[in-house]
């Protein structure tokens, strides 16, 4: 799985596609496949690993399980919804955006997603680091970052860099609010501090993740806090391939 690629990815297609895009429905899209299944491969401990599924990849990326939450299908169904609700395009195709997204980016790694479902339950998987969601959020963390999982995370963050003006107040009021009903929507019942704050929390959280989940890897935790950008790395996880 990625970590916090979910989290900036919908900011950089803002960036690039501008008001093509709703930020927050592209946000919501992005989470919505690990929004209801991720709890469950962690448990809710954070040091053990409370076991309330005998196993978690064939419940997260596998079909039976939730693992159609990861798969374009899914996606596509879910914006026909959206589309039929809202009657506006361009949420549709920005929550559209938002969930292919993900799915691109956890195939990258051991397990893939069913790229074909319903009508397939192969997973398309490049294998470019390990999925160790069995072992628990502290060891997953570990693996996740000394790989190239998390030099994926640090591609985006680094590439969102470039574009830290979209985060001033000025981008708010003069590109973000004009450009989205969602927000004079949400300003009937909050003023700009509160849409700000939603607005940018994302962000914050994906870079905040990456550079304390690094530190925590590489400085503080005591199990294998070595880099190891070999492709399908870490080699100390036992290997998680599609079912
Ligand atoms: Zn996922």
């Amino acid at each position: 799985m990625s970590w916090a690629a979910h989290d900036l990815e919908p900011y950089l297609f803002r960036a690039k596609l501008g008001a093509r895009i709703s930020l927050v429905w592209c946000l919501i899209g992005s989470y919505s496949p690990d929004l209801l299944t991720k709890w469950a491969v962690y448990g809710f401990g954070f040091s053990h690993h409370d076991a309330i599924l005998s196993d978690p990849v064939q419940f997260h990326r596998g079909w039976p399980g939730a693992g159609f939450t990861h798969t374009p299908f899914w996606g596509f169904a879910v914006t026909g919804v959206i589309l039929l609700l809202t009657k506006n395009r361009t949420w549709a195709f920005s929550y559209l955006l938002g969930a292919i997204a993900h799915v691109l980016s956890d195939s990258l790694d051991s397990v893939g997603v069913m790229m074909l479902f319903p009508f397939s339950t192969w997973h398309m998987h490049f294998g470019l680091w390990e999925y160790v969601g069995e072992a628990g959020r502290a060891k997953d963390a570990v693996a996740y970052y000394t790989s190239l999982g998390g030099v994926w995370d640090a591609f985006w963050a680094l590439w969102l860099l470039r574009y830290w003006r979209m985060f001033t107040v000025t981008y708010f009021r003069d590109e973000l609010y004009p450009s989205d009903p969602f927000w004079s929507w949400m300003h009937r019942f909050t003023g700009e501090t509160v849409m700000l704050t939603v607005y940018r929390t994302s962000a914050f959280f994906g870079y905040a993740s990456i550079i304390g989940w690094y530190i925590w890897v590489l400085a503080i935790n005591d199990f294998h806090p070595h880099l190891d950008w070999s492709f399908g790395a870490p080699h100390w996880a036992p290997r998680q391939g599609p079912r």
